[in-house]
């Protein structure tokens, strides 16, 4: 069986484009979606994260402002910041990048994020919004995966997802969107790393997701034939002396038995930044409604 690659820059370009029209409209009323990006002391990846998501809203000539902290800002410092960027109409959307300095308490700085700026879709309203059925803000990575197979006709109805790994960044809600009868009507099984004999679960799979966090975990031996499978994993390894990003899924070893997969990088990782820009266009025309 030949193994299609699920191209997350092809799927990104199409949602790109179908945002110039969305983002016009909102121009054409004086609006032009902003975003407050928050980035506290000197992670390499995390710059690497923002300045790739910042570089994008610029391309669109949509707003943002980086805000720099000291990676010895005061829990209350940061805290003030939010308040004052949740009352700046200039800004739709507020992402504060992961992780925090570990003297900052992470859950209480994304709690205090303006649940209508929240474009990561991380406060507990929008995830208890989620959890109903009625999402506003979905958390951008599980939304990215959604498009992706939309984009690529792959029907989630009536077919059995499993998600390894049940982060309420990947795992939970890609759970939740996949069973909610308009987005995916699917039957889901949730893994994590308390489940006993995964290959049981994962092996039923006609789709898998594999949000786990551990380089090339999932092999050949973990799938059935024809499963479509959506790698989300970035992880950096050294191999033959070389330093690089692999996926959470061995994709060598699952090429040809696998119907699609999403490919790391230029899969799950471009849809992710995508659905920030959306999330925040959304935003503002929540605004202008
Ligand atoms: P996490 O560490 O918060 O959660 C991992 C989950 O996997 C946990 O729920 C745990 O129970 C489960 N797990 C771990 N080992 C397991 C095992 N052996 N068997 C079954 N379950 C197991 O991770 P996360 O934030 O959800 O991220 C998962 C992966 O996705 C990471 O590689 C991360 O870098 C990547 N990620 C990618 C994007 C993107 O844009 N592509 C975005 C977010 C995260």
């Amino acid at each position: 069986m030949e193994t299609s690659i699920l191209s997350g820059i092809e799927a990104s370009k199409a949602l790109y484009s179908s945002l110039e029209g969305r983002i016009t409209h909102l121009k054409n009323h004086g609006i032009t979606p902003g975003l407050a990006a928050v980035l506290v002391g000197n992670n390499p990846a995390s710059e690497i994260y923002v300045k790739n998501k910042t570089k994008k809203f610029e391309a669109l000539g949509l707003k943002t402002d980086l805000f720099r902290l000291n990676e010895d800002i005061s829990e209350k410092e940061l805290l003030s910041l939010i308040e004052k960027l949740n009352s700046n109409v200039k800004f739709h959307g507020i992402l504060v990048q992961l992780p925090l300095p570990k003297h900052i308490d992470s859950e209480k700085v994304l709690n205090a994020i303006l649940p209508t700026k929240d474009v990561d879709g991380f406060h507990p309203e929008n995830a208890g919004l989620l959890s109903i059925g009625k999402p506003r803000f979905i958390p951008c990575t599980p939304k990215g995966m959604m498009f992706i197979l939309k984009h690529f006709n792959i029907h989630l109805n009536g077919k059995h997802v499993v998600v390894i790994g049940r982060s309420n960044i990947v795992g939970r809600p890609i759970s939740i969107l996949a069973s909610l009868k308009e987005l995916g009507n699917a039957t889901v099984t949730l893994c994590h790393s308390g489940t006993k004999d995964l290959k049981y679960f994962s092996k039923q799979a006609d789709v898998l997701v594999a949000a786990l966090g551990s380089p090339e975990f999932v092999d050949a031996s973990y799938i059935k034939e024809g499963v479509c499978i959506l790698d989300v994993g970035i992880n950096r390894i050294e191999k033959d002396g070389m330093s690089k990003i692999v996926g959470d899924v061995n994709q060598e070893s699952v090429l040809g038995i696998a119907s699609s997969l999403t490919p790391v990088p230029k899969g799950v990782g471009p849809m992710t930044i995508a659905m920030l820009v959306e999330n925040t266009v959304l935003s503002a025309e929540l605004l202008l409604n």
